[in-house]
């Protein structure tokens, strides 16, 4: 059954004004299929950008290159989680008492339909939608408070549906749908209807602006879907019969635009023995992570789509604007995985006796449950300071990356923890320690997979350095890699770095080179942007004598930590210097120079983890001080072992290494991998 939604006027979604800085300097390097892809997915990230209308810069990037924010900014997030009313409740406690009564889940672990309308009777799938379209109207941080009890209370899959239904479902239509759209789709979703995006296909994964699904538009205005073979939606969570599903697809078959479209699942498989003209499955994608949910790959041909079904926008920004909340979803749902392992394992170690006496009376597992600990918080005070930066209209371009990054990986770090106190017990087939396992695993991948989006961050936070200061030198490398004619030289005379390797090889180019680059304007800036920070430097320079005690700054948080957000703000400063050395080392093959830049972006990740997780356990009780002291203390070890500026040479010998492993690799000369037939993967793409 597809609901028609009444047509209003497309407004076509915008084509970019002009290549980001990152395009510009992959074409530059002479890699153009870098840099198209990276174009567009920039034109996708602006366009939500723009959507969303920050009104003030990035935290982030303002703690490495202006100084220091206000405390009050800082803390915002503890104190706004703290006023919340935890209107939740009632669907954390339906869905526990559903759990104690053994209905949650069926005999195959799937969530069962018992516990869907016991949280459906309070209204937890419409649980930010607005109370207009039937829904309870309760804010984005009220949800983070519920999905964290649900995940640490065991319902971690029940609180991936809510997330998937609310952020990239609901929120899609919240942000782009119309008047029309809203008024037919929201109260379905309100009522506990399934809502997915469907973006994955089984050819296309991270590279989102090559979905190859496309609509072509009938003779009666409406649309017909194609997405069949490799082209089939895959990993789709919350796509089952009877869904609804947001689905980017091209806009004609070889069509620059990039559409969405809200479909309602038919209720069974369609084939065309069915006579209805098109055809359609939806099967299990076969996956272990998010078992207990669905998740699906689905197939359409000749499928009919209302006109009035087009979402008005580039399906890939509407994505972008919605995973910013998913992130802070997928963090709220990292920090309750992480305190039930907390629980668990905490539990087990009392009780458990050991070499030695009880296990939790010795040193080591004592550090695993702390860590454990320490994650769910840093995971909380992140995802809690992301949401009140949003509603303050802060642009979180880097918080929402590493917030997600940061969670993902702590989760992580707290499954294996668990299972060194917990033992055998922690594979329990059935235990929620071991249900929770895929799950914690595949936050890594899922709403952007954290190295990627550590580099994009890096990407988005030093975006205006680089355009101010930066671009000139790169464009001079770009113009001596042109000849007179316009023409590109040779791949292998093409400079990327000019270093006396290369001024030995071609002096003539790099004397022009560098009589160019005195020419440009945006290298003086640059020569003013150094004199001026080394000059800032040098006159904070006797203030780093002065006991912390004594700065008013830190003054509101507890002892033991004032010395570690000092420590946290100094180094994020210092980013500067560190992100300015990469530039000069690397220049434009900094494009490629992958490791560097996760490197530094893991760095900005742990620095301001520290920092706010100090700010955030300080207006909490005693306890969660001592959680976070210890936290932000190992995060601290974490950043002294990560080497850039220091270790330039050995980084770049580092870099020629994992290249030669790489190219025996690709010739398939690695002699380790003799005599191992590699094992054909899920869903093939060349094959069909
Ligand atoms: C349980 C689960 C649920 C999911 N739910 C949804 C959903 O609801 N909707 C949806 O649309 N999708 C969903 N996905 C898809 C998920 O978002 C994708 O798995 C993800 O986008 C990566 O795509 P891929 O796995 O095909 O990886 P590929 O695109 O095949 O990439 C493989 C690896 O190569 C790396 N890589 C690629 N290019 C580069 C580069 N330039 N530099 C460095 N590394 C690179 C990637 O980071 C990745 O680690 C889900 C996936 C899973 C497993």
């Amino acid at each position: 059954m597809t609901t028609h939604v009444p047509d209003s006027d497309p407004a076509p979604a915008g084509p970019a004004e002009r290549s980001s800085t990152a395009a510009q300097a992959l074409a530059a390097a002479g890699d153009h299929e870098s840099a198209k892809d990276v174009g567009a997915l920039d034109e996708a990230l602006t366009g939500a950008a723009k959507k969303l209308g920050a009104v003030s810069k990035s935290l982030v990037e303002r703690l490495i290159y202006e100084s220091a924010p206000e405390v009050s900014e800082l803390q915002s997030g503890a104190r706004m989680a703290r006023q919340l009313t935890n209107v939740g409740q009632p669907i954390v406690d339906a869905a526990v008492a559903c759990m104690l009564r053994g209905e949650a889940f069926e005999s195959d672990g799937k969530l069962s339909q018992a516990l869907r309308s016991a949280v459906t009777h309070e209204k937890a799938y419409g649980f930010t939608v607005p109370v207009s379209f039937g829904g309870a109207g309760a804010s984005y941080p009220d949800l983070a408070v519920t999905e964290e009890a649900l995940s640490a209370n065991g319902l971690g899959a029940l609180a991936v549906e809510i997330s998937g239904e609310l952020t990239i479902g609901a929120g899609s239509l919240l942000g782009y749908g119309t008047d029309d759209q809203k008024k037919t789709f929201l109260p379905m979703i309100a009522e506990g209807r399934l809502m997915a995006f469907g973006l994955t296909e089984v050819r296309i994964g991270v590279n989102a602006k090559k979905v190859r699904a496309y609509v072509e538009e009938t003779e009666d205005g409406n649309f017909c879907l194609h997405a069949a073979g490799d082209r089939n939606k895959l990993w789709i969570t919350n796509a089952t019969h009877g869904a609804l599903v947001g689905l980017v697809a091209r806009v004609g078959r070889d069509g620059k635009r990039v559409g969405l479209f809200i479909i309602e699942l038919p209720e069974a498989d369609v084939s065309e023995s069915d006579g209805l003209g098109y055809t359609f499955r939806c099967e299990p994608s076969g996956v272990e992570a998010f078992g207990a949910n669905f998740n699906s790959r689905i197939h359409f041909e000749n499928y009919p789509i209302p006109k009035g079904n087009q979402i008005q926008a580039d399906g890939v920004e509407v994505l972008f604007y919605c995973l910013r909340m998913g992130r802070c979803m997928l963090a709220a749902m990292a920090a309750g995985y992480q305190r039930m392992l907390a629980r668990d394992s905490s539990t087990y170690a009392i009780q458990r006796v050991g070499v030695g006496g009880p296990v939790i009376k010795h040193e080591l597992p004592r550090l695993a449950i702390a860590k454990m600990l320490g994650g769910a918080l840093q995971s909380r005070a992140l995802s809690h300071l992301a949401l009140q930066q949003d509603l303050d209209g802060v642009d979180l371009a880097g918080l929402r990356d590493l917030t997600k990054s940061a969670a993902a990986s702590t989760a992580m770090e707290s499954m294996i923890a668990c299972e060194r106190v917990l033992g055998g017990r922690s594979f329990d087939k059935g235990s929620r320690v071991s249900d929770a396992r895929s799950n914690i695993h595949v936050f890594g991948v899922v709403e952007g997979e954290d190295d990627l989006i550590l580099m994009g961050m890096v990407k988005d936070i030093t975006g205006s350095f680089v355009e101010t200061y930066m671009a000139g030198m790169l464009g001079v490398i770009q113009s001596i890699n042109m000849k007179s004619n316009g023409d590109p030289v040779a791949r292998e005379d093409r400079i990327l770095k000019i270093g006396p390797a290369t001024i030995f090889r071609y002096p003539g180019r790099c004397l022009l080179a560098t009589m160019r680059l005195l020419a440009t304007s945006s290298f003086w800036r640059l020569v003013a942007w150094i004199g001026r920070n080394a000059l800032l430097e040098l006159l904070r320079l006797p203030g780093r004598l002065i006991p912390t005690a004594w700065i008013p700054r830190y003054n509101c948080l507890p002892k033991g930590m004032r010395g570690l957000a000092r420590y946290a703000e100094r180094k994020l400063r210092g980013r500067r210097w560190t992100y300015l050395g990469i530039n000069l080392f690397f220049q434009l093959e900094l494009t490629r120079a992958q490791i560097p830049l996760q490197r530094f972006g893991k760095s900005i990740e742990h620095l301001t983890s520290m920092l706010v997780l100090c700010h955030h356990a300080s207006v909490n009780d005693v306890s969660e001080q001592a959680v976070a002291q210890l936290q932000a203390q190992l995060i601290k070890d974490k950043f002294r072992g990560i080497r850039i500026l220091s270790s330039m040479f050995e980084l770049q010998r580092t870099r020629d290494m994992v290249a030669e492993v790489a190219q025996t690799v690709e010739k398939d000369a690695c002699s380790l991998l003799n005599d191992i037939e590699p094992e054909p993967y899920a869903h093939p793409w060349d094959s069909e």
